[in-house]
Protein backbone atom coordinates (compact mmCIF):
# COMPACT_ATOMS: atom_id res chain seq x y z
CA UNK A 1 0.00 0.00 0.00
CA UNK A 2 1.37 3.38 -0.85
CA UNK A 3 2.42 5.94 1.74
CA UNK A 4 -0.17 8.23 3.33
CA UNK A 5 -0.47 11.80 2.65
CA UNK A 6 -1.88 14.47 5.59
CA UNK A 7 -1.71 17.36 8.02
CA UNK A 8 0.11 16.66 11.34
CA UNK A 9 1.16 18.18 14.32
CA UNK A 10 4.57 17.95 15.49
CA UNK A 11 4.71 19.28 19.10
CA UNK A 12 1.90 20.38 21.30
CA UNK A 13 0.06 23.24 19.78
CA UNK A 14 1.74 23.32 17.37
CA UNK A 15 0.31 24.60 13.54
CA UNK A 16 -0.13 21.68 11.58
CA UNK A 17 2.68 20.80 8.84
CA UNK A 18 2.54 18.47 5.73
CA UNK A 19 3.34 14.69 7.11
CA UNK A 20 2.59 11.05 5.41
CA UNK A 21 3.73 7.35 7.03
CA UNK A 22 3.61 4.06 5.96
CA UNK A 23 0.27 2.21 6.78
CA UNK A 24 1.31 -1.08 5.76
CA UNK A 25 -0.64 -4.15 4.99
CA UNK A 26 -4.16 -4.08 5.32
CA UNK A 27 -5.54 -6.13 8.05
CA UNK A 28 -7.68 -8.55 6.69
CA UNK A 29 -10.93 -6.81 9.30
CA UNK A 30 -9.61 -3.08 8.03
CA UNK A 31 -11.50 -0.35 5.20
CA UNK A 32 -9.34 1.92 3.94
CA UNK A 33 -11.48 5.01 3.21
CA UNK A 34 -10.55 7.55 0.35
CA UNK A 35 -11.41 10.59 2.30
CA UNK A 36 -13.73 13.40 0.51
CA UNK A 37 -14.34 15.75 4.07
CA UNK A 38 -13.44 15.91 7.59
CA UNK A 39 -15.09 18.16 9.91
CA UNK A 40 -13.19 19.62 12.86
CA UNK A 41 -14.45 18.79 16.40
CA UNK A 42 -12.85 21.23 19.29
CA UNK A 43 -11.90 17.40 20.64
CA UNK A 44 -9.07 17.56 17.37
CA UNK A 45 -8.29 20.93 19.61
CA UNK A 46 -7.77 19.32 22.55
CA UNK A 47 -5.43 16.48 20.85
CA UNK A 48 -3.39 19.10 19.44
CA UNK A 49 -2.97 21.07 21.87
CA UNK A 50 -2.31 17.88 24.22
CA UNK A 51 -4.95 19.06 26.81
CA UNK A 52 -5.69 15.40 27.65
CA UNK A 53 -1.94 14.15 27.93
CA UNK A 54 -2.64 11.03 25.38
CA UNK A 55 -1.16 12.72 22.27
CA UNK A 56 2.02 11.21 20.55
CA UNK A 57 3.63 13.43 18.24
CA UNK A 58 3.64 13.87 14.73
CA UNK A 59 -0.19 13.21 14.97
CA UNK A 60 -2.68 13.45 12.43
CA UNK A 61 -6.07 14.70 13.78
CA UNK A 62 -9.42 14.14 12.37
CA UNK A 63 -12.08 11.41 13.20
CA UNK A 64 -15.65 12.99 11.63
CA UNK A 65 -14.52 11.28 7.84
CA UNK A 66 -17.00 10.79 4.78
CA UNK A 67 -14.93 9.38 1.98
CA UNK A 68 -15.25 6.67 -0.52
CA UNK A 69 -14.64 2.68 0.30
CA UNK A 70 -10.25 2.58 -1.52
CA UNK A 71 -9.60 -0.73 -0.46
CA UNK A 72 -11.46 -3.90 2.07
CA UNK A 73 -9.60 -6.45 3.96
CA UNK A 74 -9.94 -10.34 2.92
CA UNK A 75 -12.29 -10.76 5.51
CA UNK A 76 -14.65 -7.61 5.22
CA UNK A 77 -18.18 -8.48 3.96
CA UNK A 78 -21.29 -5.86 3.52
CA UNK A 79 -19.00 -2.91 1.61
CA UNK A 80 -18.16 -2.29 -1.82
CA UNK A 81 -15.48 -0.35 -3.44
CA UNK A 82 -15.76 3.26 -4.12
CA UNK A 83 -19.11 2.96 -1.57
CA UNK A 84 -19.22 6.61 0.37
CA UNK A 85 -18.88 5.39 4.20
CA UNK A 86 -18.15 7.31 7.21
CA UNK A 87 -15.93 6.96 9.93
CA UNK A 88 -16.09 8.92 13.64
CA UNK A 89 -13.97 8.84 17.03
CA UNK A 90 -14.26 4.70 17.09
CA UNK A 91 -12.21 3.11 14.98
CA UNK A 92 -11.94 -0.61 16.60
CA UNK A 93 -12.83 -2.29 19.94
CA UNK A 94 -12.30 -5.58 21.31
CA UNK A 95 -15.54 -7.33 20.15
CA UNK A 96 -15.46 -9.85 22.67
CA UNK A 97 -16.28 -7.96 26.23
CA UNK A 98 -19.90 -7.31 27.92
CA UNK A 99 -20.09 -4.04 26.18
CA UNK A 100 -19.09 -5.09 23.22
CA UNK A 101 -21.09 -8.37 22.61
CA UNK A 102 -24.28 -6.01 23.90
CA UNK A 103 -23.71 -3.22 20.83
CA UNK A 104 -22.47 -0.93 23.32
CA UNK A 105 -18.73 -0.81 21.81
CA UNK A 106 -18.54 2.29 22.51
CA UNK A 107 -17.98 1.60 26.28
CA UNK A 108 -15.23 -1.52 25.48
CA UNK A 109 -12.37 -0.67 27.86
CA UNK A 110 -10.03 -1.24 24.76
CA UNK A 111 -11.86 1.18 22.54
CA UNK A 112 -9.34 2.70 19.79
CA UNK A 113 -10.10 6.05 18.53
CA UNK A 114 -9.68 6.96 15.15
CA UNK A 115 -6.93 9.74 15.68
CA UNK A 116 -5.53 8.54 18.95
CA UNK A 117 -2.12 6.80 18.94
CA UNK A 118 -3.03 6.00 14.95
CA UNK A 119 -3.23 9.03 11.93
CA UNK A 120 -6.76 10.17 11.57
CA UNK A 121 -9.07 12.02 8.98
CA UNK A 122 -6.85 15.61 7.95
CA UNK A 123 -5.57 13.30 5.17
CA UNK A 124 -5.67 11.62 2.03
CA UNK A 125 -7.45 8.33 3.67
CA UNK A 126 -7.44 6.77 6.57
CA UNK A 127 -8.36 2.71 8.12
CA UNK A 128 -10.51 1.42 10.66
CA UNK A 129 -12.29 -1.74 11.53
CA UNK A 130 -14.99 -2.64 9.32
CA UNK A 131 -17.53 -2.74 12.16
CA UNK A 132 -17.11 0.99 12.69
CA UNK A 133 -17.90 1.95 9.34
CA UNK A 134 -20.98 2.99 8.34
CA UNK A 135 -22.94 3.76 5.10
CA UNK A 136 -23.78 7.37 4.62
CA UNK A 137 -28.03 7.47 3.80
CA UNK A 138 -27.73 8.89 0.28
CA UNK A 139 -29.84 11.57 1.15
CA UNK A 140 -27.41 13.43 3.12
CA UNK A 141 -24.83 15.17 1.42
CA UNK A 142 -21.43 14.84 2.41
CA UNK A 143 -20.00 18.16 3.74
CA UNK A 144 -23.07 18.53 5.97
CA UNK A 145 -23.41 14.61 6.93
CA UNK A 146 -19.54 14.31 8.21
CA UNK A 147 -19.92 16.29 11.29
CA UNK A 148 -22.92 14.19 12.07
CA UNK A 149 -20.28 11.22 12.75
CA UNK A 150 -18.73 12.18 15.90
CA UNK A 151 -20.30 15.74 17.10
CA UNK A 152 -23.98 14.42 15.66
CA UNK A 153 -23.64 10.61 17.70
CA UNK A 154 -22.34 12.41 20.83
CA UNK A 155 -25.80 14.60 20.57
CA UNK A 156 -27.91 12.36 19.96
CA UNK A 157 -26.92 9.41 21.64
CA UNK A 158 -27.93 10.93 25.12
CA UNK A 159 -31.26 12.25 23.92
CA UNK A 160 -31.95 8.85 22.88
CA UNK A 161 -30.82 6.96 25.89
CA UNK A 162 -31.73 9.44 28.43
CA UNK A 163 -35.77 9.10 27.10
CA UNK A 164 -36.35 12.30 25.60
CA UNK A 165 -39.88 12.89 23.99
CA UNK A 166 -42.18 15.26 23.72
CA UNK A 167 -43.18 16.05 27.25
CA UNK A 168 -39.68 17.04 27.25
CA UNK A 169 -37.59 20.05 28.40
CA UNK A 170 -34.02 20.24 26.87
CA UNK A 171 -31.56 22.59 27.29
CA UNK A 172 -28.58 23.13 25.55
CA UNK A 173 -25.20 24.82 26.73
CA UNK A 174 -22.63 26.11 24.15
CA UNK A 175 -24.59 26.39 20.60
CA UNK A 176 -21.14 25.30 18.53
CA UNK A 177 -20.63 22.70 16.72
CA UNK A 178 -22.21 19.90 18.75
CA UNK A 179 -24.78 22.44 20.13
CA UNK A 180 -26.70 23.72 17.03
CA UNK A 181 -27.18 19.95 16.27
CA UNK A 182 -28.22 18.91 19.73
CA UNK A 183 -31.01 21.73 18.74
CA UNK A 184 -32.12 20.13 15.78
CA UNK A 185 -32.11 16.12 17.32
CA UNK A 186 -34.00 17.89 20.55
CA UNK A 187 -36.52 18.88 18.64
CA UNK A 188 -37.11 16.64 16.55
CA UNK A 189 -37.84 14.35 19.31
CA UNK A 190 -40.34 16.52 20.09
CA UNK A 191 -38.95 18.53 23.24
CA UNK A 192 -39.13 22.08 24.03
CA UNK A 193 -35.66 23.15 23.84
CA UNK A 194 -33.76 26.01 25.23
CA UNK A 195 -30.49 27.28 23.90
CA UNK A 196 -27.77 28.38 26.46
CA UNK A 197 -24.72 30.55 24.95
CA UNK A 198 -22.34 33.28 25.26
CA UNK A 199 -22.69 34.46 21.92
CA UNK A 200 -26.40 36.57 22.05
CA UNK A 201 -25.66 37.05 17.84
CA UNK A 202 -26.73 33.04 17.95
CA UNK A 203 -30.18 33.94 19.15
CA UNK A 204 -31.75 34.29 15.72
CA UNK A 205 -29.92 30.79 14.51
CA UNK A 206 -30.72 29.04 17.65
CA UNK A 207 -34.40 29.71 16.72
CA UNK A 208 -34.26 28.92 13.00
CA UNK A 209 -32.42 25.50 14.09
CA UNK A 210 -35.73 24.75 15.98
CA UNK A 211 -34.24 26.20 19.73
CA UNK A 212 -37.59 27.72 21.51
CA UNK A 213 -36.25 29.96 23.65
CA UNK A 214 -32.26 31.93 24.13
CA UNK A 215 -30.80 32.43 27.56
CA UNK A 216 -27.68 34.38 27.24
CA UNK A 217 -25.38 32.57 30.11
CA UNK A 218 -23.61 36.09 30.73
CA UNK A 219 -26.56 37.13 32.38
CA UNK A 220 -26.73 35.39 35.61
CA UNK A 221 -30.12 36.98 35.95
CA UNK A 222 -31.60 34.87 33.08
CA UNK A 223 -30.03 31.42 34.22
CA UNK A 224 -31.21 31.72 38.02
CA UNK A 225 -34.40 32.68 36.08
CA UNK A 226 -34.75 29.57 34.66
CA UNK A 227 -34.96 27.43 37.98
CA UNK A 228 -36.50 24.36 37.97
CA UNK A 229 -37.26 23.96 34.42
CA UNK A 230 -35.64 21.08 32.56
CA UNK A 231 -35.82 17.53 32.46
CA UNK A 232 -32.49 17.05 30.60
CA UNK A 233 -29.94 19.61 30.16
CA UNK A 234 -26.62 18.79 28.03
CA UNK A 235 -23.55 20.38 28.56
CA UNK A 236 -21.45 20.82 25.41
CA UNK A 237 -19.18 23.57 26.14
CA UNK A 238 -15.10 22.87 26.77
CA UNK A 239 -15.24 25.62 29.61
CA UNK A 240 -15.70 25.95 33.26
CA UNK A 241 -19.08 27.13 34.51
CA UNK A 242 -20.87 27.40 37.62
CA UNK A 243 -22.58 23.99 37.41
CA UNK A 244 -24.63 24.60 40.51
CA UNK A 245 -27.03 26.81 38.55
CA UNK A 246 -27.75 24.48 35.65
CA UNK A 247 -28.50 22.00 38.64
CA UNK A 248 -30.91 24.33 39.72
CA UNK A 249 -32.32 24.73 36.31
CA UNK A 250 -33.71 20.95 36.10
CA UNK A 251 -36.59 20.03 37.34
CA UNK A 252 -37.24 17.26 39.88
CA UNK A 253 -36.24 13.78 38.30
CA UNK A 254 -34.21 15.76 35.56
CA UNK A 255 -30.31 15.03 34.56
CA UNK A 256 -27.39 17.26 33.39
CA UNK A 257 -25.58 15.49 31.17
CA UNK A 258 -21.62 16.51 30.15
CA UNK A 259 -20.50 16.14 26.83
CA UNK A 260 -18.20 18.75 26.68
CA UNK A 261 -14.71 18.37 28.47
CA UNK A 262 -13.77 21.71 30.85
CA UNK A 263 -10.13 21.93 32.17
CA UNK A 264 -11.29 21.43 35.80
CA UNK A 265 -12.81 19.07 37.74
CA UNK A 266 -16.61 19.87 38.17
CA UNK A 267 -17.66 21.18 41.50
CA UNK A 268 -21.66 20.33 41.83
CA UNK A 269 -22.30 22.69 44.73
CA UNK A 270 -24.39 21.37 47.70
CA UNK A 271 -25.80 17.55 47.61
CA UNK A 272 -29.21 18.26 49.10
CA UNK A 273 -31.19 19.76 45.67
CA UNK A 274 -30.07 16.27 44.06
CA UNK A 275 -30.98 14.60 47.07
CA UNK A 276 -34.32 15.91 47.33
CA UNK A 277 -35.64 16.70 44.29
CA UNK A 278 -33.88 13.48 43.08
CA UNK A 279 -31.69 14.84 39.91
CA UNK A 280 -28.83 13.22 38.28
CA UNK A 281 -25.63 14.24 36.73
CA UNK A 282 -23.91 11.73 34.31
CA UNK A 283 -21.36 11.69 31.57
CA UNK A 284 -22.36 10.37 27.44
CA UNK A 285 -19.28 9.09 25.04
CA UNK A 286 -19.97 8.96 21.17
CA UNK A 287 -22.46 6.26 20.55
CA UNK A 288 -22.14 3.13 19.19
CA UNK A 289 -22.23 2.01 15.62
CA UNK A 290 -25.68 0.81 15.93
CA UNK A 291 -26.89 4.31 16.90
CA UNK A 292 -24.79 6.20 14.48
CA UNK A 293 -26.74 4.15 12.10
CA UNK A 294 -29.98 5.02 13.33
CA UNK A 295 -28.93 8.61 13.71
CA UNK A 296 -28.07 8.89 10.42
CA UNK A 297 -31.32 7.63 9.53
CA UNK A 298 -33.21 9.82 11.83
CA UNK A 299 -30.92 13.43 10.08
CA UNK A 300 -31.78 11.79 6.72
CA UNK A 301 -35.30 11.70 7.43
CA UNK A 302 -35.80 14.40 9.58
CA UNK A 303 -33.57 17.12 7.45
CA UNK A 304 -30.85 17.29 10.41
CA UNK A 305 -27.50 18.24 8.93
CA UNK A 306 -24.65 20.23 10.42
CA UNK A 307 -24.07 23.83 9.28
CA UNK A 308 -21.28 24.07 7.80
CA UNK A 309 -18.20 26.16 7.07
CA UNK A 310 -16.06 24.35 4.35
CA UNK A 311 -12.07 24.64 3.77
CA UNK A 312 -9.71 23.34 1.85
CA UNK A 313 -8.00 20.21 3.53
CA UNK A 314 -4.24 22.52 2.58
CA UNK A 315 -6.36 25.05 4.83
CA UNK A 316 -6.65 23.55 7.98
CA UNK A 317 -4.56 25.81 9.78
CA UNK A 318 -6.70 28.71 9.21
CA UNK A 319 -9.88 26.54 10.26
CA UNK A 320 -8.74 25.56 13.47
CA UNK A 321 -7.65 29.53 14.54
CA UNK A 322 -11.39 30.59 13.63
CA UNK A 323 -12.95 27.68 15.96
CA UNK A 324 -10.17 28.28 18.59
CA UNK A 325 -11.54 32.05 18.67
CA UNK A 326 -15.26 30.38 18.71
CA UNK A 327 -16.15 32.18 14.97
CA UNK A 328 -17.21 29.36 12.64
CA UNK A 329 -21.23 28.98 12.59
CA UNK A 330 -21.36 26.16 13.73
CA UNK A 331 -18.66 23.25 12.40
CA UNK A 332 -15.40 23.54 9.88
CA UNK A 333 -15.49 20.79 7.56
CA UNK A 334 -12.21 20.00 5.27
CA UNK A 335 -12.66 18.91 1.47
CA UNK A 336 -10.29 16.97 -0.63
P1 LIG B 1 -17.13 24.09 19.53
O1 LIG B 1 -17.69 23.94 18.16
O2 LIG B 1 -15.93 24.90 19.72
O3 LIG B 1 -18.33 24.63 20.43
C1 LIG B 1 -18.18 24.85 21.82
C2 LIG B 1 -19.14 25.95 22.23
O4 LIG B 1 -19.01 26.16 23.63
C3 LIG B 1 -18.84 27.30 21.61
O5 LIG B 1 -19.41 27.48 20.33
C4 LIG B 1 -19.48 28.25 22.60
O6 LIG B 1 -20.89 28.33 22.40
C5 LIG B 1 -19.27 27.52 23.92
N1 LIG B 1 -18.15 28.12 24.63
C6 LIG B 1 -16.89 28.31 24.19
N2 LIG B 1 -16.14 28.92 25.11
C7 LIG B 1 -16.94 29.13 26.17
C8 LIG B 1 -16.76 29.72 27.45
N3 LIG B 1 -15.58 30.22 27.82
N4 LIG B 1 -17.81 29.75 28.30
C9 LIG B 1 -18.99 29.25 27.92
N5 LIG B 1 -19.23 28.69 26.73
C10 LIG B 1 -18.22 28.63 25.87
O7 LIG B 1 -16.80 22.66 20.15
P2 LIG B 1 -17.49 21.24 19.85
O8 LIG B 1 -16.81 20.60 18.70
O9 LIG B 1 -18.95 21.40 19.85
O10 LIG B 1 -17.02 20.39 21.13
C11 LIG B 1 -17.45 20.77 22.42
C12 LIG B 1 -16.84 19.87 23.47
O11 LIG B 1 -17.36 18.54 23.32
C13 LIG B 1 -15.32 19.72 23.41
O12 LIG B 1 -14.81 19.73 24.73
C14 LIG B 1 -15.12 18.35 22.79
O13 LIG B 1 -13.89 17.77 23.13
C15 LIG B 1 -16.28 17.62 23.39
N6 LIG B 1 -16.69 16.37 22.70
C16 LIG B 1 -17.06 15.32 23.47
C17 LIG B 1 -17.50 14.15 22.88
C18 LIG B 1 -17.99 13.01 23.73
O14 LIG B 1 -18.02 11.88 23.25
N7 LIG B 1 -18.40 13.25 24.95
C19 LIG B 1 -17.55 14.07 21.48
C20 LIG B 1 -17.20 15.17 20.72
C21 LIG B 1 -16.76 16.34 21.34
P3 LIG B 1 -21.68 29.75 22.58
O15 LIG B 1 -21.03 30.67 21.58
O16 LIG B 1 -23.08 29.39 22.25
O17 LIG B 1 -21.49 30.16 23.99
ZN1 LIG C 1 -15.24 14.64 18.00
Amino acid sequence: MSQIHGLAAHAAGAELLRFHYEPGELAPHEVEIAITHCGICHSDLHLIANDWGVSQYPFIPGHEVIGMVAALGADVKGFTLDQRVGLGWQSNSCGTCEWCIQGKENLCAQMEATCIHRHGGYAERVRANARFVVPIPEALESPSAAPLLCGGITVYSPLREHGVNPSSRVGVIGIGGLGHMAIQFAKAFGAEVTAFSTSPTKEKEAHALGAHHFVNMRETRALVGVAGQFDLILSTVNADQDWSIFLQALRPTGTLVFVGVMPNPVALGPVFPLISQQKSVAGSPIGSPARIREMLDVAARHGIKAQVEAFPMAKANEAIEKVKKNKVRYRAVLAN
